[in-house]
């Protein structure tokens, strides 16, 4: 954790703790990363969101970068590799923020 992810985590916790995809309540104290690709055989464009979000936001949004990802990412030399690498990076985000909330006790 970087020293904006502290203040960010703080700003968060004043302003409720809320879901910072659709407001509800509980989410992540971790901050969860979903990153896609789009690739364009020569060019490539990275989207990304960040938040803490609910279980529901989690599975949604992981499943969403999934099938993006899956359809679109993989056309071109760099995409293949930075998609591969977002694939994991996804998973690994979606496990942690899963763990976390049950950690939390709202699993
Ligand atoms: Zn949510």
């Amino acid at each position: 954790m970087d020293q904006n992810e502290g203040m960010r985590r703080a700003a968060w916790k004043m302003s409720g703790g809320r879901c910072q995809l659709c407001g509800k309540i509980p989410a992540s104290q971790r901050e969860i990363t979903f990153s896609r690709n789009v690739g364009m055989l020569f060019q490539r464009r990275e989207y990304s969101v960040r938040g803490h979000m609910c279980s529901r936001c989690m599975h949604r949004t992981f499943l969403q970068y999934f099938v993006l990802n899956l359809c679109f990412g993989w056309w071109g030399a760099i995409s293949f590799w930075v998609t591969t690498v977002f694939f994991f990076q996804n998973f690994w985000n979606y496990v942690m923020g899963l763990f976390e909330l049950w950690k939390e006790g709202h699993g």
